[in-house]
């Protein structure tokens, strides 16, 4: 009995020595980080929080990822600098510290991860299960002060959209609308038992798209971005606002309009200056990259008169805090004086861009098969995302140009109008034979417009009949010194 006995302690014994001998200890392999991240667009990539807080003991972790924002996520394992071995990510092979994209499936997505040492030794597997939902139809909220809840849609998922509600004497105003697919009415009703209206900081898609969840509410929104949004969705409740107007709720919160144009024609900043708050949308950015390269942005430097007249209002505030479109972008807290420095931060950006102080990093991005040249510059608080060839307005631009029926109905012309692009097209009904057009220079000192060849004056309607099918109508601009600028509309009447 006792040889017996003896053989497979010994064994056991050898295997011991060999597997935890403290040689191979030393060489054991752990994580020193994970990381799991989703792509926005393809230049902007947010983090994603795991359920569990990282530690290199800690083999397990899991996260919640919403469907529409991430057919992938992005896995980044670190390796404590030392160790050498192979790092697998779900069998494939990856470098430390580098990102790997993993393919997800709706439900629970098993990633692993292991380490094996170089020299031989155990393997460290790590295990991570991505949870892929749809969360389109959730709401998530706080409260952020007294009769004030930050909302967020996709259930808080980290790259939505931010949304504000802030309870006035006898009615609350909600700041964007977000662009989830759940009932967001009904979600408000259950925080606040005031009647609501909607204050749209600019007219982008993911901070309207549910407007029409609110037929009582009166819509605050700059006119000038009348063009963003679907024509079936305006209606006689809007209310067109401008710089200098004031929305006033009562029980000591107004909120003046602040317009800062750049990132669309008609963004605005919702100061209440009393309570040092300003609602911002992605104005002056969420306090990571502002988004002036579209084409359909206005030129820098609208946005810098812009950034320039906000800073000169807020300039006697002790401190501001912002109130941002997209919290997860926030990479410092925007309040006190950093709210104050961002916008200032912003205005030194775009200043040092225009004198050419600054050249930001080139960078492009692919949306549609369409790739759009850009540059990214950063200063202090600030990150300007902007358009090289759309840097000053033309002396012959035109800062907007309305289309609409004899019957006072919007004709939504595309792309999107902004002063940088000079092609149009727009399409009527067979019944529409005849439109006004209003074309407004962006100089006041320009000399002519004309439209068809026909002299017309900036800011006033001026007829055109439409035969049916395709349209042409062109509008010249001659600036004060210059070249003649024409934009181009073609509307086809059906
Ligand atoms: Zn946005």
């Amino acid at each position: 009995m006792m040889p017996g006995n003896l053989v497979p302690l010994c064994m056991s014994a050898l295997f011991f020595c060999l597997w935890i001998h403290p040689a191979h200890c030393a060489s054991a392999l752990q994580l020193s980080g994970l990381e799991l991240a989703a792509d926005k667009t393809d230049i902007e990539r947010f983090v994603i929080p795991l359920h569990e807080k990282f530690s290199p003991e800690n083999r397990n972790y899991t996260a919640t990822v919403d469907a529409s924002y991430t057919s992938y996520v992005v896995i980044t394992a670190r390796v404590a600098a030392g160790g050498h071995g192979s790092l697998k990510i779900n069998d494939t092979e990856a470098q430390p510290g580098e990102p790997v994209k993993v393919r997800l499936k709706p439900g629970v997505n098993p990633v692993r991860i292991v380490l094996s040492p170089g020299g031989g030794g155990p393997a460290t597997t790590y295990q991570l299960a991505v949870d892929q939902k749809d969360l389109s139809r959730e709401y998530w909220s706080e409260p952020i002060g007294k009769g004030m809840w930050r909302i967020q849609d996709f259930g808080g998922f980290v790259s939505n959209e931010d949304m504000y509600l802030i309870e006035g004497k006898d009615r609350a105003l909600l700041f964007d609308t977000g662009m989830g697919r759940g009932d967001l009415a009904a979600y408000v009703k259950k925080l606040t038992r005031l009647p609501v209206d909607v204050a749209i900081t600019h007219g982008n898609r993911d901070h309207f798209l549910q407007v029409d969840q609110f037929p009582e509410a009166t819509v605050y929104l700059s006119d000038l971005d009348v063009t963003r949004l679907p024509p079936a969705l305006v209606n006689s409740r809007y209310k067109w606002i401008k710089d200098g107007d004031v929305i006033d709720i009562g029980a000591g919160r107004k909120f003046e309009v602040l317009a800062v144009p750049g990132h669309s024609l008609g963004c605005v900043i919702f100061l209440d200056e009393a309570n040092r708050i300003a609602v911002t949308g992605d104005g002056i950015s969420s306090g990571s990259m502002v988004y002036m390269f579209a084409p359909t942005c206005a030129a820098l430097d609208q946005y810098l008169a812009g950034l320039k007249r906000a800073e000169a209002r807020i300039r006697r505030l002790s401190g501001l805090t912002l109130l941002v479109g997209h919290h997860y972008q926030e990479k410092t807290p925007l309040h006190g004086a950093a709210g104050k420095q961002l916008i200032t931060d912003m205005r030194i950006a775009a200043e040092k861009v225009l004198r050419g102080e600054l050249e930001g990093k080139p960078a492009k991005t692919v949306r549609d098969g369409r790739a759009t040249e850009l540059r990214q510059a950063n200063v202090g608080l600030a990150g300007l995302w902007y358009n090289p060839k759309n840097l000053v307005t033309d002396p012959a631009a035109l800062g907007f140009l309305r289309v609409q029926t004899a019957d006072g109905r919007a004709v939504i012309p595309r792309p999107v109008f902004s002063s940088f692009q000079t092609g149009y097209t727009a399409t009527v009904p067979a019944g529409v034979a005849q439109v006004e057009i209003t074309p407004t220079a962006y100089h006041a000192d320009h000399k002519a417009i004309t439209i068809n060849g026909k002299e017309a004056k900036s800011g006033a309607a001026a007829r055109a009949d439409l035969k049916k099918g395709e349209n042409a109508v062109e509008i010249a601009v001659t600036p004060a010194q210059g070249a003649v600028r024409t934009y181009r509309l073609v509307i086809a009447r059906e």
